[in-house]
């Protein structure tokens, strides 16, 4: 058992978010402005860093820098990006280093008189190859980001063909992975999405004619814009002068939208596939309590994410619901840690439990997934401090067991909980009356019973972009990596 004998450690035990990106193509609008209020909306899937970068038809300035988009952005620094169009992303880290202005972005990159701003949602599997090609090369990279290199193949395309679109292809038929990626030159944006289209990105228009894109449909919402469609896999788009265009940039391959959106990382007014995020929450929780009932008094929820799981649970076990969890709202992803003493003591700065509910009361608690299991520890003992007689925990997604590879930051197994330990060892660590999850079969039932073009690879180990061998031997316990049929 690796790492899970101790007690919890000052470490975050959740899956993180994976960045947002956004993008706006509206002469005569306030472009950066539409930008924030579209990165405000964003805000959940990265709180480390913030930036927006505008094209005034001549260059593109940018403004970023570590911190939430509120922090980063004011009236001064907003007015200072005047242009037509621009771009904007949120970050979590997955590659380039948490605490680097550098590796925020958007990235802005020359082709030789003209620059670029890049942002981006994802992993490139395969960046470190380039990167260190590039480096061999004489190229000087600034970031430690796989963005960065996917920038430098861009430009270096662009820069023999004279054409951006036929950068961007090059690059897309080059890196592998996962990526939502919006670009901005002076006069245009580009919109772009790996060939399974593995992390979401959509297209809106604006009342008065101009274009936007988004990870999620609230980013479209937020500013008035009207959802059109969904860049598909493999797509580049263009907006500028002559409107929109699509161009097929890479052929479109097994379809694989991260399922892990639904479960956690998107906002449940956000539709994905045509399917509401808050409606496959309930349902998850509704399937989840027929195949794991419990005798219990009450159903709660861990805000926010396990809110509507609990909700169907409720609807469906006859159980009421009854909120048991306050979540502190005004703590950020990047809040003072608090020392491993105060932790001991108990110390809870994001959830606190409402005890004159629970008092007493058998608890059903729906929770969204179990990464390392500390924070589920945590939970039950706080619980059972606030007085809870019984808890048994629900988990709306199946057991967390694969590293994800594509913009998610579980990229080694022996983090897992569940790659780590049985069914009762998990029991025993967490410390609830029963633990279940639902089935992978439930989950894909609960948001498209008949669509197949889901990755749910940190569940089943089925990883649709195959992954360097250098990778698999770093992130995968040996026990693992003897099933062929998975690892691939
Ligand atoms: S491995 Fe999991 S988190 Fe990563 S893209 Fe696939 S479903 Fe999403």
């Amino acid at each position: 058992m690796l790492g899970f004998t101790s007690e919890p450690k000052a470490v975050h035990d959740h899956i993180e978010e994976d960045c947002a990106v956004f993008g706006v193509y509206a002469p005569g609008d306030d472009v950066a402005r539409l930008t924030c209020f579209g990165l405000q909306a964003l805000q959940h899937r990265g709180q480390e860093s913030a930036g927006i970068a505008v094209g005034d038809g001549e260059t593109v300035i940018a403004h970023k820098d570590l911190g939430l988009v509120t922090q980063v952005f004011n009236e001064a620094a907003l007015s200072a990006l005047r242009g037509n169009v621009a771009v904007g992303h949120a970050r979590y880290s997955t590659s380039g280093g948490k605490d680097s202005w550098d590796a925020a972005q958007p990235h802005v990159s020359a082709i030789d008189e003209t620059l670029i701003a890049v942002a981006h949602n994802g992993t490139l599997v395969n960046a470190a190859q380039y990167r260190a090609r590039l480096i061999g090369e004489g190229e000087e990279l600034r970031s430690n980001t796989d963005t960065e290199v996917a920038a430098k193949l861009i430009g270096r395309e662009t820069r023999r063909t004279h054409h951006l679109r036929q950068g961007i292809q090059y690059m897309m038929q080059t890196l592998r992975g996962a990526y939502a990626m919006t670009l901005c030159s002076p006069d245009a944006l580009y919109a772009f999405r790996d060939p399974n289209g593995i992390r979401p990105l959509c297209i809106g228009k604006l009342p008065d004619g101009g274009w936007v894109v988004s990870s999620e449909t609230c980013g479209l919402d937020i500013i008035g814009a009207t959802y059109v469609r969904d860049v598909n896999p493999g797509e580049i788009v263009r907006f500028g002068e002559d409107g929109m265009s699509a161009f097929q940039g890479v052929p479109a391959a097994k379809r694989a939208s991260c399922i892990f959106e639904y479960v956690y990382f998107a906002r449940p007014d956000t539709e994905l596939d045509g399917m509401s995020v808050y409606q496959a929450r309930r349902n998850m929780g509704r399937i989840l309590a027929k195949e794991a009932p419990a005798d219990a008094d009450l159903v709660i929820g861990v805000p926010d994410s396990g809110i509507p799981g609990a909700l169907g649970y409720a609807n469906e076990s006859g159980i009421p619901f009854t909120d048991g969890i306050v979540k502190n709202r005004y703590v950020g992803r990047t809040f003072i840690q608090p020392t491993q003493t105060m932790r001991q003591n108990g110390i809870r700065i994001k959830l606190n439990p409402l005890r004159s509910v629970i008092q007493g009361k058998r608890l059903v608690v729906i929770d969204d997934s179990i990464v390392r299991g500390n924070t589920s520890k945590q939970l039950v003992r706080m619980l059972r401090q606030a007085g809870a007689r019984e808890v048994h925990l629900r988990i709306v997604s199946p057991k967390t067991m694969w590293p994800c590879f594509y913009g998610i930051d579980t990229d080694n197994q022996d983090q897992l909980i569940a790659a780590n330990m049985d069914d009762a060892q998990m029991l025993d660590y967490i410390g609830a009356d029963s633990l279940a999850f639902i089935s992978l079969q439930g989950l894909h039932d609960a948001i498209h019973p008949q669509h197949e073009g889901f990755c749910d690879a940190c569940f089943s180990g089925d990883y649709v972009v195959e992954l360097p061998e250098a990778i698999k031997k770093k992130a995968f316990l040996p026990k693992y990596l003897n099933q062929p049929e998975k690892v691939r």
